[in-house]
């Protein structure tokens, strides 16, 4: 008998994610029943939208029901199998949790690639939803001319960084916003931005200013709060704005009142879209077939935040929302 080591959610919480607000419990699992596998998990996608899903604010899936285990991207292995889509020993990525072992049906699982030269930690945290994240926000709704200027928010952070690795690839300029000295060097000297804003040092307003003397042609939005406002301030007419996420938000998402660059939007006739990257799925195929050699040949560079053990789990997603991520934020089971 395998047992299970979960975190399930025990309450919602109100403002930060709180040590009671989630349980890590054992327990043993039943046998499978038919059509489904269980997966011994290896690597947990820590991303922002866990806080959405811990909440009962409308969302684009249903919110995780209290008792149930914290739902997570996760890789893994097929440990047994009673799908005849998946062998034993398989490597495959899907929809689980924050747990060791997931038993699930087949449809929210898949197989992930053997890619030489791509480890699995860059193959399923950078180079899976986050890259196409950047890929289809940017390529979509940014629609990027060559020379146009691009602002990217928590730019140094596992979507933001792609998203201005692609834009210099269409050939604009490119502006992230992040925050301290080392991560805005990390992107205009690793990443090859054209520079960025230090949102905790000095004004954003006046480093925008500085950084973008025409005008911003896309915001691929990140962040939100003043941030997306001052971004927005300085939008060009007709530009467009991929409204990818608003971390600084996600812990009061009831009590937003912006933004206030509605007048903005309409003078300037900015096209705002907010995006779910799922919303491109049947394309999921054809962008990996740019993004994979992109990363194999270095054109875009990732970097990895692999942390340890699921008993961390909570004080591993909390610094997300405090920048203290740096790339890709994982945990390893
Ligand atoms: P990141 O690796 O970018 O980590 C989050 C970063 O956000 C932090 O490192 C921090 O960077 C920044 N941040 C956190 N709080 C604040 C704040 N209050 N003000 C300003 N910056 C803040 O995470 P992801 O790349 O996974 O996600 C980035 C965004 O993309 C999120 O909003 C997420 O919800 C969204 N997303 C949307 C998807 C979609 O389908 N629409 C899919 C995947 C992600 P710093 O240190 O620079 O402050």
């Amino acid at each position: 008998m395998t047992m299970q080591r979960a975190w399930r959610l025990r309450s919602r919480p109100d403002g930060e994610i709180s040590d009671s607000d989630l349980e890590l419990v054992e327990n043993p699992l039943p046998d499978l029943q038919d059509g489904e596998i269980l997966v011994e998990v290896s690597y947990i996608s820590m991303d922002p939208t866990n806080r959405i899903w811990m909440s009962d604010e409308e969302q684009y899936m249903p919110p995780v029901a209290i008792g149930d285990i914290m739902r997570a991207g996760v890789a893994g292995t097929v440990k047994e199998s009673r799908n005849s889509n998946f062998e034993v020993g398989a490597l495959v990525a899907g929809l689980g949790g924050y747990a060791s072992h997931i038993v699930a049906d087949g449809s929210v699982f898949g197989p992930l690639p053997d890619v030489p030269g791509l480890s699995l930690p860059k193959l399923f945290g950078s180079l899976g939803g986050t890259a196409l994240t950047a890929y289809f926000g940017l390529l979509k709704i940014g629609d990027p001319k060559p020379g146009e200027t691009v602002v990217v928010s928590a730019a140094a952070g596992a979507v933001g960084s792609i998203v201005g690795q692609i834009a210099k690839l269409k050939g604009c300029r490119v502006v992230g916003i992040a925050g301290g000295p080392d991560k805005c060097s990390y992107v205009v000297d690793e990443l090859g931005f054209d520079a960025c804003v230090d949102y905790k040092n000095g004004s954003v307003r006046e480093q925008l200013d500085a950084y973008c003397p025409d005008g911003i042609d896309i915001n691929f939005e990140n962040v939100g709060g003043d941030i997306m406002q001052a971004v927005m301030e300085r939008m060009n007419t007709f530009s467009r704005m991929a409204l990818c996420g608003m971390i600084s938000e996600y812990d009061a998402l009831d009590q937003i009142t912006g933004p206030k660059a509605w007048p903005r939007i309409l003078m300037s006739r900015i096209k705002v879209q907010g995006f779910i990257v799922s919303d491109y799925m049947d394309e999921f195929g054809a962008a990996m077939e740019e993004l994979i050699p992109w990363a194999l040949e270095g054109k875009i560079k990732t970097r990895e935040d692999v942390r340890q053990g699921l008993d961390n789990a909570l004080d591993v997603v909390r610094d997300l929302y405090k920048g203290g991520n740096q790339g890709k934020l994982l945990l390893k089971v």
